[in-house]
Order: C-alpha cells, then sequence, then structure tokens
C-alpha cells in the first residue's frame, strides 16, 4: 500500500526529529498534503496510526494542511489553479498544463511535549 510506504517515511522523519530535538513525546504531526498528490488521507491516517504505535508519537493526533493545486499552462503563459493532476487549463481549456504546486506531502510541523 502507497499510504504505508508514506507513513513509514513520516515515522523516519519524526524519529530522527525526536533523536535531534531530545523530545520524548509528539503530540501531533501536521502534514501538508497537495491537492494534486494521490494521498488518500484516510488510508494514510490508519496507516499513521499503526506505523506510530511503540514509537515516541505513539497516540499522536496527525492534523492535515490541504494545499492547492497549481499548475503553469503553456498555451497562456501563466499559472492557473488546477484540482486535479491531468486537468485542462481552468482559463483556455489546453492540456499543456505542467503541475507546479500541490503534487507533494511533507511533515510541516511537530507538536511536542
Ligand atoms: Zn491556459
Amino acid at each position: 500500500m502507497h499510504e504505508m510506504s508514506l507513513a513509514e517515511g513520516i515515522r523516519g522523519i519524526v524519529q530522527q526529529a525526536a533523536a535531534e530535538g531530545g523530545f520524548a513525546r509528539v503530540r501531533s504531526v501536521v502534514l501538508e498534503i497537495g491537492a494534486l498528490s494521490t494521498v488518500e488521507v484516510e488510508a494514510l491516517r490508519f496507516c499513521f496510526d499503526v506505523v506510530m504505535r511503540d514509537t515516541v508519537a505513539d497516540g499522536a493526533r496527525m492534523e492535515v494542511v490541504d494545499v492547492p493545486g497549481a499548475g503553469w499552462c503553456m498555451q497562456c503563459s501563466a499559472t492557473v489553479p488546477i484540482s486535479a493532476l491531468y486537468d485542462p487549463c481552468p482559463t483556455c481549456g489546453s492540456y499543456q498544463v505542467q503541475a507546479t504546486s500541490g503534487t507533494e506531502m511533507r511533515v510541516r510541523e511537530l507538536e511536542v511535549d
């Protein structure tokens, strides 16, 4: 499952941050998830709870910040908002749109004790 490896990646980031920051408990993990990423939030939430067991983030809350999608339209020579990866340009209808933001998932911050 794609979300399981994402959750394991988050666990790695959290454990490294805990080792460097010297904290023993993570209360919540704030994630930025782009509208154009293929992350299933509910599936990720489930995997998150599973992989964080017996770590500093056992029982931590997973908070999600939505990042809107945007792309560069070659016809318009402009950045346009798009809601899915292969959506046409909302201005001119062209499919020559290169996604430029909202394609990734990343850890924004950790709330720790
Ligand atoms: Zn366009």
